[in-house]
């Protein structure tokens, strides 16, 4: 379980994961976007951030702390992850609405939901060389080991090695949305931002609760 401190304790995180990843996500960008992906994720995640110190900070609702991440990040962010991460968190507080503390069974819907809406929002599939080839066998993956298990942290354990195994796939595939998706056949060999990003995402919530 997870009450709204811990998870705004966890949203902190990624603002200092998102920091610290910066020139990497800009790095790969660079390579098959317009190298601005770790620039777009930190912009959307200090906008995060002031809001988590101002006006999140009593904020006992984990649904209301995840609608304003979401909401806070599709105004911040101008490029195609804004409306992306936005649904995502959006969708994950649908989950938890009305929750101050989120038990196992909602964290795992949360995490699915979050993973599905953004799938829903781009209307990528797997293969198409963006963050849903990390989102879908993760979301997969939890959905499956959860409903066998009812526990969470194996869980989740199992989905995240779905995540990475989802991003580095991305690195022989080739572009078929977004920006990157004008270099056809060029775009194979690089690991794609998005996908990268999102597998961050995800793991810093394992190291979180681990
Ligand atoms: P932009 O391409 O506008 O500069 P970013 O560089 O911030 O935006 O993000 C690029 C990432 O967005 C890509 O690496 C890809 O993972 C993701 N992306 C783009 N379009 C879609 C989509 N339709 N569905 C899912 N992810 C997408
Ligand atoms: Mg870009
Ligand atoms: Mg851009």
């Amino acid at each position: 379980q997870l009450t709204a401190k811990e998870l705004k304790a966890y949203y902190k995180e990624i603002v200092s994961m998102v920091e610290e990843q910066k020139d990497y996500l800009c790095e790969l960008d660079r390579k098959i976007g317009d190298g601005d992906h770790g620039v777009t994720m930190s912009i959307g995640w200090q906008a995060v951030n002031e809001k988590l110190d101002n006006e999140l900070v009593a904020e006992e609702d984990c649904a209301k702390v995840s609608i304003m991440v979401g909401k806070t990040f599709l105004s911040a962010v101008g490029s195609s992850v804004g409306p992306l991460y936005a649904t995502g968190f959006m969708r994950g507080a649908k989950a938890v609405k009305g929750k101050t503390v989120i038990e196992d069974k909602d964290l795992a819907e949360f995490w699915i939901a979050f993973a599905r809406g953004i799938k829903e929002r781009g209307q990528a599939e797997v293969g198409d060389k963006t963050m849903v080839d990390t989102l879908e066998p993760f979301a997969n993956e939890l959905e499956a080991k959860f409903a066998e298990s009812g526990e969470f942290l194996p869980a989740f354990t199992d989905a995240v090695a779905a995540a990475k195994a989802g991003m580095e796939s991305t690195k022989e595939l080739v572009s078929k949305r977004g920006r990157s998706s004008r270099l056809g056949d060029r775009s194979i060999g690089a690991q794609d931002p998005g996908a990268t990003s999102a597998y961050m995402i995800l793991a810093t919530f394992l190291n979180f609760v681990q």
